[in-house]
């Protein structure tokens, strides 16, 4: 790996960051191992993911991304009421509550309670971030090509 390397599609990006939301810390990777991800494959979000070409090792960046290119906006059909008996005693009748519930074909979802009434609870499935302006603040940690089967996966290895 040469210093000279930079951030391009292809790349496997080893990066340090830190994730805030209206000031927050949300996230972040200290105290952790870096995150890698395969740049220009998706594998991070797209608004983070186009800030970083052209970045080489060592080099920092606050990165803004609005809620479009992070993890969308608030989707407003997106809140479900649900019969309050079709829940198991198990789960807390409790606003902010996460669940994690299957779709039709067994795929995982994740909810969180946002209001509980007499006879039904309300439902959020946005992602908890949706509509929020991300602020990341990123350090590239190393850089390397991916292989050909990493490419082919679509993930590092
Ligand atoms: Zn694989």
């Amino acid at each position: 790996m040469t210093n000279e390397a930079t951030v391009q599609d292809g790349q496997v990006v080893t990066m340090e960051y830190t994730l805030r939301v209206d000031g927050e810390v949300i996230d972040t990777s200290e105290g952790h191992e870096p995150i890698e991800f395969i740049q220009g494959v998706g594998n991070i979000i797209p608004g983070l993911e186009s800030a970083l070409y052209g970045m080489k090792v060592g080099e920092s960046k606050d990165v803004q991304v609005s809620a479009k290119e992070g993890y969308g906006e608030e989707d407003p059909a997106a809140y479900v009421d649900v019969p309050r008996d079709q829940f198991p005693d198990t789960i807390p009748m409790e606003v902010g509550v996460a669940l994690s519930v299957q779709d039709g074909n067994g795929n995982p979802l994740h909810a969180t309670i946002q209001e509980v009434g007499e006879e039904t609870v309300q439902l959020n499935f946005n992602h908890p971030l949706a509509g929020k302006e991300l602020h990341f603040s990123v350090t590239i940690a190393g850089l390397r090509p991916a292989t050909e089967e990493e490419m082919a996966h679509k993930h590092v290895h």
